[in-house]
């Protein structure tokens, strides 16, 4: 299978290069040029194994140029039970709101307790391959800017992993307590943590620079290294979230929730686009889904686009209670006009200048009407949120963090509008306890909240009695490692410092 970029179909790779590569040179995204289809057949033999089988059958029809044993490696070194708590690392949990059933996919059982580790545990290892493939005998430097999140699901990920190095650079005021403590106590020989005194859009803008400062990379091309990307972007993010939907699907039918063949609804709390787009995907290789539900928090610039056909970002940004989908330009979304388009690369081309140079586009009515047809777009603002979050628990004890509650309080909106009984999977993308502070807010809004946030922990544990991930509870004892904070204008020298090739 070959890849091709959204804004130029001519320019074609192969998957190792795409991996390897992150973005296209003109800008634009890779796409596979076309799709493996499944058959009923194909989809009943997944119904018979577990998470790592389905996950192998999907990386092989899209990773051609991998070996079966490159393929197995990867993934069994990625979805051990030591590292997602068990077999199956994205399980389906059910609770009942008013008279709906929610089936929960949770996708949170990783290392840092949220779903960027299901893409950002495996990446690193076929970042490797690829690049053995591509530049056989260098060394990986990855270099990423972070609010939060994606930061130490990267280090996680990345930690002790051969021929790589991982550099990360976080605002210095602009990440929680707890994010601080989980980047700066990292382990692994192959990490460096470092503040700015900056914003994340300064952080960003660095990154950016050092990637395509020629200086640089000449000093890292003499010592045998370059740079590579692990952001949401690279298809080797997006590739390992189509298998979680595949497998929900299965084990829907293996739990007698629905039968085989039955269609369900996906409701996704979205920021970039990546998650509800290999959905979407997921759908177009054979799986029965019949409605894509896109969540927005008050950053609802998807919500309008999918009611319009207009993408328009020029609006408040907001800060909100579920920060990892405060996001007003969705990269990934570009990969779903790309396809919705007929593989136009002309038009999603001038969409995305358009979009640099106004901030806007509007799709054609092609589009724009198979958008209508398979998506829903609603947003929740912080009080909903707050208040979803209240009510679970209050029905059900069910305890979901703010970004699942965005998910779930869309879906009861979307129900109430349109009737849709079809059982509908509900992605949750966090540990409740990665956000303490707001979940126990929501949970007991008249309880003292403590002034650290592992205090907040114990206490919502205490409310709740829901078990701590172990990672978060082992927090608090580990010993801190890294406590840099550079200038903006000094992010080089700290690359090349740390890299030991100054
Ligand atoms: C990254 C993230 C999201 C948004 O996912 P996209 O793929 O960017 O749409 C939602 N929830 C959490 C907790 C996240 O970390």
């Amino acid at each position: 299978m070959l890849y091709n970029s959204t804004q130029n179909a001519a320019e074609v790779v192969s998957a190792a290069q795409a991996i390897a590569q992150g973005i296209s040179k003109d800008g634009g995204l890779f796409v596979p040029q076309d799709f493996p289809k499944y058959d009923t057949e194909t989809l009943k033999a997944l119904l018979k194994t577990d998470y790592k089988g389905r996950a192998k059958k999907i990386f092989s029809d899209f990773l051609t140029d991998f070996t079966e044993d490159e393929i197995n490696e990867c993934v069994e070194k990625a979805y051990t039970s030591s590292k997602f708590g068990s077999e199956n690392p994205a399980p389906l949990n059910f609770c009942k709101l008013d008279n709906k059933t929610l089936n929960i996919l949770e996708l949170w059982h990783g290392p840092t307790c949220a779903f960027k580790d299901m893409a950002l545990q495996i990446l690193p290892h076929l970042l490797t391959k690829s690049l053995k493939k591509t530049y056989d005998g260098k060394d990986a430097v990855i270099l990423v800017a972070t609010s939060g999140d994606t930061g130490k699901a990267a280090l996680e990920g990345f930690k002790d992993v051969d021929h790589t190095k991982i550099i990360v650079f976080y605002p210095v005021d602009g990440v929680s307590p707890m994010q601080k403590q989980q980047m700066n106590t990292q382990e692994g020989s192959n990490v460096k943590v470092c503040a700015i005194k900056g914003n994340f859009d300064d952080a960003q803008t660095g990154v950016k620079k050092i990637f395509t400062t020629p200086s640089i990379a000449e000093k890292l091309a003499e010592n045998n290294m370059l740079f590579s990307s692990a952001n949401s972007i690279n298809w080797g993010r997006l590739l390992p979230q189509i298998v979680y939907y595949v497998s929900a699907y299965c084990d829907m039918v293996n739990e007698g929730k629905i039968k085989f063949g039955d269609k369900i609804n996906v409701v996704v709390p979205t920021g970039n686009f990546g998650n509800i787009l290999a959905s979407y995907y997921a759908s177009i290789m054979g799986l029965p889904i019949n409605k894509f539900i896109c969540a927005s928090n008050s950053n609802n610039v998807l919500t309008d686009f999918i009611r319009t056909g207009i993408y328009d970002k020029n609006r408040h940004f907001y800060t909100t209670i579920s920060p990892s989908m405060d996001i007003l330009v969705s990269s990934n979304l570009e990969r779903l006009l790309y396809m919705l388009s007929g593989n136009d690369d002309k038009t999603t081309k001038i969409w995305m200048d358009s979009l640099k140079s106004e901030g806007k586009y509007e799709v054609s009515d092609k589009v724009k009407s198979v958008i209508k047809e398979k998506f829903y777009g609603g947003y929740c603002d912080d009080v909903n949120t707050k208040a979803t979050i209240h009510k679970i628990f209050e029905q059900d004890k069910y305890l979901c963090d703010t970004h699942t509650a965005v998910a779930v309080n869309v879906y009861t909106q979307y129900v109430d509008e349109t009737g849709d009984t079809t059982p509908t999977v509900i992605a949750s993308t966090a540990s409740p306890y990665k956000f303490s502070k707001s979940v126990l807010q929501a949970v007991a809004p008249d309880c003292d909240l403590p002034d650290n946030e592992f205090d907040m922990v114990d206490k919502l544990h205490e409310l709740t009695g829901m078990a701590v991930p172990v990672p978060l509870a082992n927090l608090k004892n580990k010993k801190v490692r890294f406590s840099d904070v550079t200038e903006v204008d000094k992010m080089p020298n700290y690359v090349l410092s740390a890299l030991g090739i100054e």
